[in-house]
């Protein structure tokens, strides 16, 4: 492995930064992603989306004639990674993460020239349905149907925690074709217009009190058979595709890092003000051992873009990048609440709140980072049967 960034990745770095540093706004506040966005905010962030997107950095790794750039992996991380750490509102990621590199995998010529083009430039949102109420980690198990009948297929059923789906044009939705199949081979994949007649959505609001998810119902929602991805009744093969992209997250260990470097910040600023801990000296071995284990999940991040550069498809590996950072953050919020004392448990909307209460939403917020996109359960389920080839239990 190289563990060094080439001349040309370190010119990009450099060109992001001065970017991000000309056109952020001084007083731009990146929020988290579990909170909700105020219609302005929402405004700002897709602006600001667009002009990544007129760049081709929003896509970098796609090959240039459907938006990209035709750059490694490695420089895709790098600019999550900046954007991260600027706090730069990205747009939003189910279009370029997921959907984007599914299609090129198991889209046709056609869907691939529909669908890629707009979502390199931003001009289109996803969402993702797959769970349902009693389908997560389970997931093959869904109970969602689609009939065909005729050129269109009719879609009835519920899916659940479906993220940004308020916002969403379009959706990737996995459903069951065939009722009889063994569960694994009758579910179909499909890009669902969000405008289709039959399609109802219900707000679902999180611990944080933030809107940002929803129950979406189907009822007798007619999707052309043009949107079916691969082949009927394998779709399950092109989802496992879709979740294998999900499962990194760099930008939220980086966005947790800068938040742990304020947090050492104002624990500095304390100290030269004469406060003083009872237990100083854990206080700053606990420190120590964070800013240790950040690094160790941008590193294994890092690998799991180094396996893509070399044309490896990451699998325990991604695993292992996802179970380690979100428990990671876990720890940190946690950490972080009780170094900042009894005013650490304080919301932003608090005069007192210290670091206008970022600290206290990452805490809240790390709650749902070891469920979504797999639970830490599942991750060290595929660690333990495909990276260390234990029995299934
Ligand atoms: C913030 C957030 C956003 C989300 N966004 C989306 C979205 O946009 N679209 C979407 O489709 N879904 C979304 N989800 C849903 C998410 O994928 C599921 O919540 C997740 O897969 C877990 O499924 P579940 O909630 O049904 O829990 P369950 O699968 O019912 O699990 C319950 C508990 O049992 C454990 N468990 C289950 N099976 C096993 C096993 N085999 N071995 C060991 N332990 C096990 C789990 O780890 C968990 O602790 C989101 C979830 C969250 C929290």
């Amino acid at each position: 492995m190289q563990f060094a960034f080439t001349p040309e990745q370190d010119a990009f770095r450099e060109e992001l930064r001065a970017f991000l540093a000309a056109q952020l706004p001084a007083d731009w506040q990146v929020k988290n992603d579990r909170e909700a966005m105020t219609d302005a905010e929402f405004a700002y962030s897709q602006h600001f989306a667009h002009k990544l997107g007129e760049r081709g950095w929003l896509t970098m790794q796609w090959p240039v004639e459907y938006g990209g750039r035709a750059a490694s992996h490695i420089e895709q991380m790098i600019f999550a990674e900046e954007m991260a750490w600027a706090g730069a509102p990205l747009g939003f990621g189910f279009g370029t993460q997921l959907v984007g590199p599914t299609l090129m995998v198991w889209g046709n010529e056609e869907q691939k020239a529909r669908f890629l083009p707009p979502i390199a430039r931003s001009e289109v949102f996803w969402c993702q349905g797959f769970s349902e109420p009693g389908a997560g980690s389970d997931l093959a198990g869904l109970q969602t149907r689609a009939e065909r009948q005729g050129d269109d297929y009719i879609i009835n059923g519920q899916k659940i925690w479906t993220s940004e789906g308020q916002y969403a044009d379009w959706m990737i939705l996995l459903a069951r074709t065939d009722q009889e199949a063994p569960k694994h081979r009758g579910i179909s994949y499909f890009l669902v217009d969000m405008k289709s007649p039959g399609i109802t959505l219900s707000p679902l609001i999180n611990l944080m009190g933030s809107h940002a998810f929803n129950q979406v119902f189907f009822d007798s929602v007619r999707v052309p058979a043009a949107n079916l991805v691969g082949q009927e009744n394998r779709g399950w093969y092109v989802a496992t595709t879709t979740l294998d992209f999900e499962r990194t997250g760099i930008a939220r260990v980086i966005w947790s890092l800068r938040q742990f470097e304020e947090l050492v910040g104002s624990v500095r600023r304390e100290r030269q003000a004469g406060v003083t801990w009872p237990s100083g000296g854990q206080l700053r071995n606990r420190l120590a051992e964070l800013r240790i284990e950040f690094e160790i999940a941008r590193l294994l991040c890092y690998r799991v873009g180094w396996l893509q550069t070399n044309g490896i498809v990451p699998n325990y590996e991604a695993s292992m990048a996802k179970l380690y950072g979100t428990e990671l953050i876990q720890r940190f919020g946690a950490a972080a609440v009780n170094i900042l004392g009894m005013a650490g448990q304080l919301e932003p909307e608090c005069r007192r709140a210290p670091l206008q209460g970022r600290l206290e939403r990452t805490y809240q917020a790390g709650l749902s980072y070891t469920i979504a996109g797999g639970t830490s359960e599942i991750q060290r389920n595929i660690i333990a049967q495909r990276g260390l080839g234990l029995p299934r239990g």
